[in-house]
């Protein structure tokens, strides 16, 4: 019997149709190689979403992406809808898509491939099997408490609020995901906040603590303040296994431990809610680069960030590691083998178009799944 997996598939704006091109040749060839049997169906968001209906997504596909096992999806935006009201910009989209499935959990994994390894800021020694997961808490924090806003004071100054506000709740089911990837892992989470300083780190803490005792003492649980982390992602990177962390510290140390990879092309992240219609867990799939208006249409963006989203797919939704790391070795050995885009192009390589990386990939994946005999 055939595992039968729905997907929805956004392939967006600008280059997002080119790079999910190699991600539905791969699912074709997996529906024919393996025992799951994908149904993928394919809708609009963004920029295209608005050319057809006017609004950059519409209830309908909202409500395929609810009842569908997960969301893959390309990237938005062009400069020629720069100039329309903030609500219909391509973006939302996107904002209202992760809005509506309640996607509070953002996983952002940043790996060093070893071939790639001189591409980083750090020395090369510094980040080789570099393999580091930052969970990012993504509906609350600071970025949402209330009270938020601007004010006149009667002197004439003006006062600038934000608020830092996390519940037990919310801290215990981001937990709960964090330990449950490190089980995957490497076993070990830095809980991340500054404990020393905010009332919300310390109930944060505390939480992460007592969950840690009741439900994952095999797990090694570390604390670290949000700034020595920032501080250690640069200095000695592969201390790290999975980050635990709330909105504001995991938007900055996810963008710190993205730029250790070198390059944006090859990042692909995954967001979850909670248990959804079809049983698992709602989720989306994207690469973290955006549409490159700068070069869609070329067939010379780099696939590899959306291919490694799918990978994801296998690994968080379908709890496939089997597939979720074949894909990724497939990736591995095509640059071992010397083929590169252009964005990650080096002295003495073959330089790809995006379409013929994909069918590379395609490739090293055929030879490795004969290998597992899947
Ligand atoms: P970007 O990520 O699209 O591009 C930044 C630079 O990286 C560009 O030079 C681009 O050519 C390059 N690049 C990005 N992905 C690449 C790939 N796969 N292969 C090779 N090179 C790649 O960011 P930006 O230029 O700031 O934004 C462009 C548009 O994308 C804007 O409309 C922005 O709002 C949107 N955006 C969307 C998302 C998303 O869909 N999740 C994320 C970020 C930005």
């Amino acid at each position: 019997m055939k595992e039968k997996v729905n997907l929805l598939l956004l392939p967006g704006d600008g280059i997002g149709p080119e790079v999910c091109n190699p991600v539905k040749k791969i699912i074709n060839f997996l529906n024919n190689f393996t025992n799951i049997e994908f149904s993928v169906e394919e809708d609009l968001i963004g920029g295209s979403s608005y050319d057809k209906h006017k609004v950059p997504i519409t209830k309908n596909v909202v409500s395929k992406a609810n009842a569908s096992d997960g969301v893959l999806l390309g990237a938005v935006g062009a400069p020629k809808y720069e100039n329309l009201p903030f609500d219909l910009r391509p973006e939302r989209g996107l904002l209202k898509l992760r809005k509506d499935l309640d996607l509070y959990a953002n996983i952002r994994p940043a790996k060093v491939f070893n071939a790639l390894a001189d591409a980083s800021s750090l020395k090369q020694d510094i980040v080789t099997n570099m393999d580091i997961v930052v969970l990012r808490e993504l509906t609350g924090g600071i970025y949402f408490g209330e009270p938020r806003g601007i004010f006149n004071l009667n002197d004439g100054q003006r006062k600038g609020i934000n608020t830092e506000v996390y519940t037990t709740n919310e801290i215990i089911r981001l937990g709960r995901i964090g330990f449950e990837i490190a089980n995957l892992r490497n076993k070990t989470v830095h809980s991340v906040e500054k404990a020393n300083v905010m009332e919300s780190g310390v109930l944060w803490r505390e939480e992460i603590n007592k969950l840690h005792s009741a439900e994952f003492d095999d797990i090694n649980l570390k604390h670290m303040y949000a700034d020595n982390c920032a501080m250690q992602l640069v200095k000695d990177p592969k201390q790290f296994d999975v980050i635990l962390t709330g909105n504001l510290f995991g938007d900055i140390l996810s963008d710190i431990s993205a730029e250790l990879t070198g390059s944006l092309g090859m990042l692909p992240s995954a967001s979850l809610g909670e248990i959804g219609e079809s049983k698992k867990r709602k989720s989306l799939y994207e690469p973290v680069h955006g549409s490159a208006p700068d070069i869609a249409g070329k067939n010379i963006a780099n696939p590899i960030a959306m291919i490694l989203s799918l990978s994801m797919f296998f690994n968080y939704t379908l709890k496939n590691n089997i597939l979720s790391k074949l894909i990724e070795d497939a990736v591995e050995k095509t640059l071992e083998n010397g083929y590169r885009t252009k964005d990650i192009m080096q002295d003495g390589r073959n330089l790809l178009t995006t379409t013929e990386m994909g069918d590379k990939v395609i490739e090293n994946l055929k030879i490795l799944l004969e290998k597992n005999e899947l």
